[in-house]
């Protein structure tokens, strides 16, 4: 899934928040229930619909269910920190209430009719059970931490207590996760939508074979109305079976009376009814109004990650694949899509027909299946036998030539770097009007966000490398997630961070002149910002919960991933080891499911007839670890010292200080900096080594090109080294190391390593830039701090930073041309330029700005703006009264969905109240602005002075309308939840946001993303309470 609103898109909107930092330091293994919600999110949330785990006397006990109803394998799947997670929930076992639903075993019946003799008999055995218990708990050495007492333990098993099902009766499952004792082989789905009424029914025919023998059969469902459920037992006859429900869970079961033995196949018929989503998930309904004002309606699919179980019955994890036959019944006037070509359409009745979809020819996970309804047209093309084809709705057909072109290139490209064929006939890319996501990668079928996939003969080549980039992610997902997909969503860095490092890797090779080298940099920043915080996960982490699955896609298994890939192949020599490695990963694990250390071990074992490294023994250190490390250089002569340290922005993370990372050091000096052959290298694995360097050398600048994920730290000499020799001459080091040197200097002043008086430094001795990474890099980071000043109401303060800026960056911003400009690097550049100019209110800019709307508009749209100035000029003219509501009429009226999304940023930057009011109801209505841009409004909303407060209040009265569009922990919540928070920097606002999502509960006070948010508050806090002083005497 390609997540959109993150660096990608947002790249031409320069400065976001970066300052960020911290409050949760408590370490893993500090035993406090309420602070670890990764690892035990249930238990102060714990919904009396929920599993509880008893204890009794000395032993737990299974309740209403024989010991022998557990099968082997489901025994051993109870992981030692799920009966951690049971010792807890003995506790709070106590508080629940006598009205909860499990079927516990009656209490004694004794003193029901108290008389004396009872009560005393009573109070006796009472007593007794209380002395027991305390001597239980209470035996010296066992302190009652989070392991409970498990030495003494060892005849204990603990054992689940099984819930109870919809109908009163036992379920007989109590985790998570599906038991392994059945595997799916075969989907056959026949459905049938309603579009007028908004729903479905369905038939799923699922075979399955059996892998252990077991007395149940469990799987996942939800919102379905189960009406009939049939069984057949190898070829014997099918028969009716109760199915069993347990909604906390989205799951089902079949029990029955005499085990299903090893190696049997049986079969499990369901049919249903179902509303369609109104949601982005499950098969959910999307609307759009058409050329001549008609609403026009249409069905899609987006399973990822959850979902596929609210559309079919299914086996709904990564690694339970199957292959799929899928049927629509449908109106006449639609058509349909689904993974594989259609095979046949048969009437079925006066007004309905049925579309068959061939069989898969490969096994798939169930949230790679994908369906749609609707009216589209296509264009095709057939790129190396496979027939590539982009849909739209009609009156888009004419913006699908780049997508369609770039597709084909794309898959050839593919093709051959992983020498494996792309193993479907067919690829179907297409724009879905309403969609959440920027993309997602359904094998064969892959859906797309219009902006994301359309772009007319205008547009800009910024829209078009946000289009190719979302393609090229896609498509290498068809290798790296559907063909080897991650066995659990814990790894889903093998699906992620392998496609967003693709996507830079083959648009360097096949379209260069898309430049996204920059933007991959940039977005390696971005990644660091959020991994700095102590609130940040490793790069594989434990996943028990459908909100932390949701989490799972964010900038560390993204971004981060792809960060840590290109570093590793970097660090290897020339390519081979690397590409050689991954294809055969490919090939090894193709259909199946893998974890990480799979893919370590492909890389390392690897025939390459240069030396080989062990690649498991480096990268584990950084896929097992949250954050990365500072390196701190000191040089004495000859005698270069580097030790580490991890990064992080918090005060208090002494026993953190422990960790180490296997890192691939890369540096040139003065006398050879620029070209590839410069670069020498250096494994540093300890806390502190040293290194030799010829005494002549003026100054080393590490991490070349910042291809590694670190920050390096120069101490004083070093960084005055290099001061003055970019004073001297700018271009002794190539642009992303400059970009670089800027990036880790604002670093180290978030850190509190160097004054912040040295960062102005640094940026004085760059004066002469002109180069599109140094300069966005640089005003993103001082835009940050302008606005914190702004909204801190620190006007004079607010007003010194604009100064500096426009000083600093003033000629340059007057050297912009406002014509069209061909050059991707130049249009890179005048964005950030323009854009920061406006923003500050700079008048040689706005006036430029309304003077190209005013003949936009006077010849009645139809001089166009150029593509990067667009974002600009229409933020500058949405706030003038008229304007904004010419903007507005704009908006509705325009097809090309890029320009679009710019408009709506532009009215979202207003500065009136009620108009900022209208807009952030307009996009939770959904009616005139879709919902699926209300994170972006709000994002928009929150950078400006009048709004972030109002927005602030808007998610926290309309929290629970927000979580039933976007779920717990999504993207999209991320995105609301950093937009609303990220701008605060008092005691003030902390207290209330602290009070607001700890009030939320269940309902989303345990999500990373608010941790996240608190710490950085405070880090804003520490950071302006420190510098405040500095930035009012610098000059
Ligand atoms: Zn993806």
């Amino acid at each position: 899934m390609d997540l959109f609103d993150s660096n990608t898109a947002e790249r031409t909107n320069l400065p976001r928040n970066m300052i960020e930092n911290s409050m949760f330091e408590e370490e893993p293994d500090v035993v406090d229930l309420a602070k670890d919600s990764n690892t035990f999110p249930a238990f102060s949330t714990l919904d009396p619909d929920e599993v509880a785990y008893e204890p009794r006397s000395s032993r737990l006990l299974v309740r209403g269910l024989g010991e022998n109803d557990m099968d082997d394998d489901e025994e051993d799947c109870e992981s030692s920190a799920r009966l951690l997670g049971m010792s807890f929930m003995n506790r709070s076992s106590a508080h629940r209430s006598n009205s909860s639903p499990y079927i516990r075993q009656s209490p004694p019946r004794t003193c029901s009719r108290p008389s004396a003799c009872t009560m005393v008999v009573c109070v006796l055995v009472l007593v007794i059970v209380a002395s027991l218990v305390m001597v239980m708990y209470l035996l010296p050495g066992c302190t009652f931490t989070r392991a409970g007492c498990p030495k003494s333990n060892k005849t204990a098993p603990l054992e689940p207590v099984y819930p109870n099902s919809t109908n009163g009766e036992l379920f007989p499952w109590a985790e998570l996760r599906l038991p392994h004792s059945i595997q799916p082989l075969s989907y056959e789905l026949t459905l049938t939508p309603d579009l007028d009424n908004m729903t479905f029914t369905g038939r799923t025919v699922i075979k399955m074979s059996v892998l252990h023998s077991t007395k149940r059969i469990v799987l996942h469902a939800a919102n379905l109305n189960i009406t009939k459920a049939m069984f057949k037992l190898g070829d014997g006859q099918a028969h009716d079976v109760t199915v069993l429900e347990y909604k906390p869970r989205q799951q089902i079961a079949v029990k029955f009376p005499e085990e299903l033995k090893t190696g049997q196949q049986c079969v499990l018929i369901f049919d249903y009814s179902a509303n369609l989503s109104h949601t982005y998930d499950g098969f959910y309904n999307s609307s759009y109004t058409d050329k001549d004002g008609n609403k026009r309606v249409l069905a899609a699919t987006q399973f990822e990650p959850l979902s596929a179980r609210k559309a079919f019955p299914c086996f709904d994890e990564p690694s339970f694949k199957a292959t799929f036959l899928i049927r629509i019944n449908r109106k006449p006037s639609y058509m349909t899509l689904s993974n594989m070509p259609q095979t046949k359409t048969t009437p079925i009745s006066n007004d309905l027909m049925q579309d068959e979809f061939e069989k898969t020819n490969v096994n798939m996970s169930t949230y790679l299946v994908a369906f749609i309804v609707g009216n589209f047209t296509s264009v095709s093309s057939n790129a190396a036998g496979t027939n590539v084809s982009v849909y739209s709705i009609p009156e888009k057909k004419e913006q699908t030539g780049f997508a369609l072109a770039t597709a084909s290139k794309l898959l050839q490209f593919y093709n051959g770097f992983f020498e494996i064929e792309y193993p479907l006939k067919k690829l179907d890319l297409v724009a879905i009007p309403d969609f959440l996501a920027g993309a997602m990668e359904n094998w064969g079928l892959i859906t797309f966000r219009e902006t994301t996939l359309l772009l007319d003969s205008n547009s800009s080549h910024l829209e078009k490398q946000v289009v190719a980039s979302v393609i090229a992610h896609e498509l290498a997902h068809q290798w790296f997630g559907n063909l080897v997909t991650m066995s659990w969503w814990n790894d889903l860095w093998l699906n992620e961070g392998f496609a967003t490092y693709m996507e830079y890797m083959s648009l360097q090779e096949i379209l260069p002149n898309l430049d996204t080298g920059n933007l991959f940099l940039s977005v390696r920043f971005r990644a660091m910002d959020k991994d700095a915080l102590n609130s940040s996960h490793p790069v594989s982490t434990e996943v028990n919960t459908p909100e932390q699955v949701e989490e799972m896609f964010d900038s560390v298994s993204y971004e981060k991933g792809a960060s840590i890939l290109l570093m590793l192949n970097a660090s290897l020599p020339k390519e081979q080891q690397f590409k050689k490695g991954i294809i055969q990963y490919l090939n090894t694990y193709s259909g199946l499911n893998t974890q990480t250390e799979d893919l370590w071990n492909s890389l390392t074992q690897v025939e390459v007839s240069t030396p080989r490294q062990n690649i498991s023994e480096m990268m584990s250190s950084w896929t097992s670890q949250k954050g990365f490390p500072l390196v701190t250089v000191s040089r004495k002569g000859d005698q270069v010292t580097l030790s580490q340290e991890p990064f992080l922005l918090t005060s208090d993370n002494t026993t953190q200080k422990s960790r180490l990372w296997n890192i691939p050091i890369t540096y040139v000096n003065d006398s050879c900096s620029l070209a590839l052959q410069c670069r020498q290298m250096y494994t540093l694995k300890y806390k502190t080594e040293n290194l030799k360097v010829p005494e002549s050398v003026k100054w080393l600048k590490l991490n070349y090109k910042n291809t590694g994920f670190y920050v390096v730290d120069y101490g004083n000499d070093g960084w005055n080294a290099l001061i003055e020799a970019l004073s001297k001459n700018i271009s002794v080091l190539t642009p992303e190391d400059r970009a670089s040197l800027i990036y880790n200097i604002f670093a180290l002043s978030r850190l509190g390593r160097v004054p912040f008086q040295q960062v102005l430094h640094l940026l004085n001795s760059m004066s002469g830039e002109t180069e599109p990474s140094p300069v966005t890099e640089a005003l993103l980071q001082l835009n940050s701090i302008y606005r914190l000043l702004d909204k801190r109401q620190e006007s004079g303060l607010a007003a010194r930073m604009k100064a500096y800026i426009m000083n600093h960056f003033g000629s340059l911003m007057k050297n912009q041309s406002w014509g069209e400009e061909q050059s991707l690097s130049k249009q890179e550049l005048r964005s950030a330029l323009v854009s920061t100019a406006c923003i500050l209110n700079e008048e040689s800019c706005t006036d430029q700005a309304k003077s190209l709307f005013k003949k936009y508009h006077d010849s009645n749209f139809t001089i166009k703006i150029p593509g990067d100035l667009q974002q600009a000029v229409f933020t500058v003219a949405a706030q003038s009264e008229d304007d904004w509501e010419t903007l507005l009429e704009l908006y509705t009226a325009t097809t090309h969905d890029a320009e679009k999304r710019k408009m709506l940023k532009g009215l979202a930057s207003t500065q009136d109240p009620r108009r900022i009011a209208w807009i952030l109801k307009a996009g939770l209505n959904g009616d005139i602005i879709q919902t699926q841009e209300l994170p972006l409004i709000i994002n928009t909303v929150c950078n400006g002075f009048a709004g972030y407060l109002f927005a602030w209040d808007f998610i926290q009265v309309n929290w629970d309308r927000l979580i039933e569009k976007f779920p717990v922990g999504s993207f999209a919540i991320q995105t609301i939840v950093k937009s609303t928070t990220s701008q605060f920097s008092t005691q003030a606002h902390l207290d209330q946001v602290q009070a607001f999502f700890s009030s939320l509960k269940q309902r989303g006070s345990q999500m990373r993303s608010v941790q996240e948010a608190l710490e950085t508050i405070r880090l804003n806090k520490r950071w302006m309470e420190s510098n405040l002083k500095a930035i009012g005497k610098w000059h």
